[in-house]
């Protein structure tokens, strides 16, 4: 808690609902990205399917993953599992 700088409030309450926007393409195919990978080098876009093809990969090599996969499927798909 005594680590927080006025900044880091700020950035939290300026965070967007969503990261990523219909905007955003994959690196790999330029379909809608899913997921933001972050790399010491930088930041790359993937979509599902490109994501899914490397996913081990990535979660090694990154040190950050937004995942908003989510948003493709509607809500009945998350209580399939239940
Ligand atoms: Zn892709």
């Amino acid at each position: 808690m005594s680590n927080l700088t006025a900044e880091d409030l700020l950035d939290e309450t300026m965070e967007p609902e969503f990261y990523l926007t219909a905007l955003d393409r994959c690196d790999s195919c330029q379909a809608q990205a899913y997921y933001l990978v972050g790399f010491t080098e930088g930041e790359l876009l993937f979509c599902r399917h490109h994501f899914l093809k490397s996913e081990s990969l990535l979660r090694e090599k990154s040190f950050k993953i937004i995942d908003e996969s989510s948003r493709l499927y509607p809500e009945r798909e998350l209580t399939d599992h239940a």
